[in-house]
């Protein structure tokens, strides 16, 4: 039996839950009434067939709102949605989340979190932390599939300071057009926004000299039953990650919508975080339909927790139903 709620309903109790714990931190009701935040916990775990997958908690941040941070929408309009989900409206609260795959040898991570750099905030970096916590090895990764190559989903993968590799025993599995990307010349000249800023060299003296990085291109098989799929406009070469096993499949959708779909249910925001936001918008509406379609199981790197669900449509919008896992 599922219980009935209604937007409304989850919101008032959002903010009565509020009151009542004194909680001076924003509060966001999954379900019927399950708080996610601010004691989130750091791994959520999920069966897939024969495959266990995981969300494991790198970091979490709250973004201060601004006027153009939604180029085609105005502030009060973020505003409103933010309150809708239960929210305060002067930030937009973003969580740094990598997905691991469990499989019968190996631990699969795809990204790699922000690996703690100050750009990104200060506590992050957690990766290994969450990792112990849901019992996995970090020595049993033998495989990291990236979805695109910037800093809070690679640099995870090097040292702050010396770009020692992390993994270097791990195979990095790279889109080709996204490494041609930031590796073309000019490319350093191009401004991207504060978060981009050294971006290019940095992949350009790791990433792109490492042995053990694997570029690959199109749409092809990365690991059995583990299959890229294009989704170019967050960054020019960007990849999903669809997972298929016991007739169960997982998109793990990286960036293509960066606030949460708690926040955002209107597709056609263009974020001034997207290098190209007409593009990203034609790319989740078509991946978006195709996860209602197919009946997909759906993950975010920078949702909410729990950052996996599945997506229906209600006129226009998406609307987000969070899987809170075994
Ligand atoms: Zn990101």
């Amino acid at each position: 039996m599922m219980l009935k709620v209604s937007r409304r309903d989850l919101v008032l109790g959002a903010a009565g839950a509020f009151a009542a714990f004194g909680i001076d931190r924003p509060i966001a009701f999954i379900g019927a009434a399950c708080a996610q935040e601010p004691v989130a916990p750091p791994f959520r775990r999920y069966r897939l067939g024969e495959i266990e997958a995981f969300s494991l908690l790198d970091g979490m941040r709250d973004v201060p709102l601004r006027e153009g941070m939604v180029r085609n929408v105005g502030v009060e309009q973020v505003k409103t949605a933010l309150r809708a989900a239960g929210f305060p409206d002067n930030q937009t609260p973003i969580r740094f989340i990598v997905m691991a795959l469990k499989l019968r040898d190996q631990v699969v991570l795809i990204d790699s979190g922000t690996g703690g750099h100050p750009i990104y905030g200060s506590g992050n970096g957690r990766l290994f932390e969450s990792m112990a916590a849901a019992g996995l090895d970090r020595k049993a990764v033998k495989t990291i599939l990236i979805s695109h190559l910037h800093g809070d989903h690679i640099y995870g993968l090097m040292n702050n300071e010396t770009d020692a590799q992390v993994f270097p025993d791990a195979e990095i599995v790279v889109p080709a057009a996204e490494l041609k990307w930031w590796t073309q010349p000019g490319v350093d000249s191009i401004d991207l926004g504060p978060t981009r800023k050294g971006l290019a060299q940095r992949i350009q003296a790791t990433i792109a000299r490492w042995k053990n990085v694997r570029p690959f291109e199109g749409e092809v098989e990365l690991l059995p039953g583990v299959y890229a799929v294009e989704a170019p406009g967050h960054s020019p070469g960007m990849v999903t990650h669809l997972v298929s096993s016991g007739g169960r499949q997982l998109l793990i959708s990286a960036d293509l919508v960066n606030l949460a779909p708690h926040i955002q249910t209107n597709p056609e925001w263009q974020l001034a975080i997207d290098q190209d936001p007409q593009m990203a918008v034609a790319t989740r509406k078509k991946i978006f339909d195709r996860a209602v379609a197919d009946k997909l199981t759906i993950s975010g790197t920078h949702w909410l927790m729990p950052n996996v669900g599945t997506l229906a449509k209600d006129g226009n919008t998406y609307v987000f139903s969070p899987d809170p896992g075994v």
